[in-house]
């Protein structure tokens, strides 16, 4: 199996760099088709559309976001911007909305630009939109043809989002170095259909420490709202490192546990990257990993669930821990990319011993 690298073909990170945004843009397209919920649009609508102010034949397009990357909503956006005759798309929002402008633009064949607007979850610069049926269960997964042609964060724009969103993206950032090398380890196939990379390796090593080194300063920063260097450090962790890492670096135990959770109602409340974070301990419980404590400690400095009842689950019988770890472990999932022979029966134990070091740890 070859080695494979993906990655957005160029990545832009700035406090303020948004009004920039035609700049970057003008020689992919300049009549945007811009995807984002109302409250996205209200936040960077203005800032685009006065970057393209004065500009012959540029045109903004607003498409307002209906809450869920599923195919009707794609097939939606797909049409509406067929009709707006726009050629590029530009995604701003979270990872439904990225997702769902990813797709968009790989059905119509034409560029795609990503700003966004919480720093919360790895979906930026990936090549991979992950695709919800209307009841907000996922589908499948969609590999794109290519990565987004550029990924545009405005530091300012994200300093000014709400804390938890940062701290759900360092959850799943968390995640990011642990499953790359249970990945390495296993020699089992990345998220870009190859093997690991020492490139793609050294960068999940990187998210990781970044976290550790700058995690709790960023938190501080951010409900301050001060762009600071730590701030800085800890969104290119969050969405690039991450990015890069979990696509070309590969996915394990920790994202499975996290899909597993999606069987749970109770745990809806709690955001991606705050069930990856919790997977992620259960991922070194399982691999009796010498950082289990620190990974742990960490969670508890930023806000990050450690107990079961903190995601949500207060029903904690066998049957509901045993719905979670079954999911887990089908053969799709990946849970098979670690080293080792992991079954439904080994993550239920891990589940709850996990819950018990961070009860004893709170
Ligand atoms: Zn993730």
């Amino acid at each position: 199996m070859a080695t494979i690298i993906k990655s957005p073909a160029k990545y832009i990170q700035g406090k303020g760099e948004l009004k920039n945004i035609f700049k970057h843009i003008k020689k992919l397209g300049s009549r945007i088709f811009l995807l984002a919920s109302e409250n996205s649009y209200k936040r960077v609508g203005e800032i685009i559309e006065e970057s393209m102010k004065d500009i012959e034949g540029a045109a903004v397009t607003f498409s307002p976001f209906g809450g869920e990357c599923s195919k009707d909503e794609i097939n939606k956006a797909v049409e509406a911007c067929r009709k707006s005759e726009c050629d590029i798309v530009i995604g701003a929002g979270g990872g439904k909305t990225i997702d769902t402008a990813k797709a968009v633009a790989d059905n119509l064949d034409i560029p795609v630009v990503i700003v966004p607007t919480i720093a919360s979850n790895d979906a930026p610069c990936s090549g991979i939109a992950v695709i919800y049926n209307d009841e907000g269960v996922v589908i499948k997964a969609l590999f794109t043809k290519k990565n987004p042609d550029l990924v545009l964060v405005d530091s300012e724009i994200l300093a000014n989002a709400p804390i938890r969103m940062l701290v759900a993206g360092m959850g799943d950032a968390l995640a990011t170095y642990f499953e790359a090398r249970a990945v390495k380890n296993s020699g089992s196939r990345t998220m870009a259909r190859g093997q690991s990379t020492n490139t793609a390796y050294a960068m999940a090593e990187l998210c990781y420490k970044t976290l550790i080194k700058d995690g709790v300063q960023a938190k501080k920063d951010n409900e301050q709202r001060i762009v600071s260097e730590a701030l800085e450090n800890v969104l290119e962790a969050n969405i690039y490192l991450s990015g890069v890492g979990f696509e070309s670096g590969g996915l394990a135990a920790a994202h499975a546990i996290n899909d597993g959770f999606g069987h749970l109602p109770e745990a809806h409340g709690a955001y991606h990257g705050e069930k990856v974070a919790f997977g992620t301990i259960v991922q070194l419980v399982l691999e009796d990993a010498a950082e289990l404590n620190e990974v742990i400690d960490f969670c508890i400095s930023v806000g990050l669930p450690v107990t079961l009842e903190q995601l949500g689950v207060t029903d904690i019988s066998m049957e509901n821990i045993k719905k979670v770890a079954d999911a887990a472990c089908v053969k799709t999932q990946s849970t098979k990319n670690m080293p080792f022979h992991v079954d439904a029966e080994k993550v239920c134990a891990a589940i709850l011993k996990a819950d018990e070091l961070g009860k004893s740890k709170l």
